[in-house]
């Protein structure tokens, strides 16, 4: 069984800024509230006790580690060594349980009776979901309605698990107004509720509550990479962003190694001129949204636009402050992937590896046809999760299946 350290190595400083991003941008009511997380957040994750459960969750209940797969057809076929990490093989099917387990493990030592939290793609109300059923919470998950309807499967899912589903109706009804709504029902009851965020997003020390449980990535990816090649650095790390919760955490072990770099990639939608995109590096600017300062896709008044993107993980018109920071500092590049470059990678790998991947790490394995690689260098992309719960959007879309 591993043991995950989770030591703070992230760029923040004590008002929770990373650069000029970040922050606590929250009601009065809340923060207390939020005070009193941090203080039991940074007493709980140095408790030996907490540290073992976790690892002891990751390990028997999630299937940790995830592998770390060398695939020869893709290196073959980009003339260069790429690895995946599997984050698919998780139990529940994506990177998000690692997070999910470690706020479920704090809620229920803080006293909280109950976890609400909002979802996008589904994977994190079903990840919430789990651990509420597994710890003995009650859980209330808030879903845009397009959501709703798009992922079906997961609504289920969650429902069978014994979660409420709450369908938001407000805006493009997707992820942002899930986010909203599940902010306000927070403030209403923060006493007794728990709120779990998915991503590296919200207020601080959301953003680093979350990274700091995903840092199980980074740190396994070193271990395999030790065993599989030598060397434990790679050479470049490749992950998409929603709110950039995998990418923080395929990305933390090496944020102060200069030398490996890192590749986030955005979903482009139908393309980051076409104001129907997701790409909030590249197409957005500075503001806050939902608690916290960063690149925001904004309307012309300022308020912050609806997002689009095909895959529903990605579907955010924001992205969380340490990738905003990476990102303005040049300490990562930002690369654009449209829906249909991401169709064609999804099926690229299903036809070449036998692996369908969620259309949201397919942004990942994209951004392989948009940039240059040595042959000798080591590349590993973040494969966030597994495809089953986009196989009708897969196979509805006609152009993926005339290339097939
Ligand atoms: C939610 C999700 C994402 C996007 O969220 P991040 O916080 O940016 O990682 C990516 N991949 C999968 C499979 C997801 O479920």
């Amino acid at each position: 069984m591993i043991h995950y350290p989770l030591d703070n190595l992230l760029p923040v400083d004590s008002d929770g800024f990373y650069g000029s991003f970040g922050g606590a941008y929250v009601p009065e009511k809340l923060l207390p509230i939020i005070r009193e997380l941090e203080e039991a957040f940074r007493r709980y994750i140095a408790d030996p006790a907490f540290q073992t459960e976790y690892d002891r969750l990751l390990h028997e209940y999630v299937g940790r580690p995830t592998p770390l797969y060398f695939s020869s057809s893709l290196s073959n076929q980009y003339g260069t060594k790429i690895f995946l990490k599997r984050e698919d093989l998780n139990h529940t099917g994506a990177h998000k349980i690692n997070n999910a387990i470690g706020q479920a493990l704090l809620a229920v030592r803080m006293g909280k009776k109950k976890i609400i939290a909002e979802t996008g793609a589904g994977q994190h109300g079903v990840a919430t979901a789990t651990v509420a059923a597994l710890l003995g919470l009650e859980c209330e998950i808030f879903m845009g309605a397009e959501d709703v309807r798009r992922q079906h499967p997961n609504v289920m899912r969650m429902e069978m698990l014994g979660a409420k589903v709450i369908s938001v109706d407000s805006g493009s009804a997707t992820l942002s107004n899930a986010v909203d709504a599940a902010l306000a029902a927070w403030a209403a009851n923060p006493d007794e509720t728990f709120y779990l965020i998915g991503s590296a997003v919200g207020p601080h020390p959301y953003p680093e509550i979350v990274s700091r449980f995903q840092s199980v990535i980074s740190h396994e990816i070193r271990l395999q990479l030790k065993e599989l090649t030598g060397r434990e650095n790679p050479d470049c790390i490749i992950a998409c962003i929603g709110g950039g919760s995998n990418a923080s955490g395929a990305f933390y072990h090496f944020l102060e190694k200069p030398e490996v770099r890192l590749i986030a990639v955005e979903a482009g939608g139908h393309g980051i001129e076409s104001r129907e995109t997701a790409a909030s590096i590249s197409a957005g600017k500075p503001a806050i949204l939902h608690g916290s300062k960063t690149m925001v896709l904004t309307c012309p008044d300022g308020k912050p636009a609806e997002a689009y993107s095909i895959s529903s993980g990605l579907d955010y018109p924001g992205v969380g402050p340490l990738i905003a920071c990476l990102a303005q500092q040049n300490r990562a590049e930002i690369i654009v992937a449209d829906d249909n470059e991401a169709l064609a990678a999804a099926y690229n790998l299903a036809r070449r590896d036998g692996i369908i991947p969620a259309l949201e790490s397919s942004h990942a394995l994209a951004a392989l046809d948009k940039t240059k690689f040595r042959p000798d260098d080591i590349v590993v992309i973040s494969l966030s999760g597994r495809g089953d719960k986009d196989m009708d959007t897969f196979l509805s879309y006609p152009p993926c299946r005339e290339d097939a």
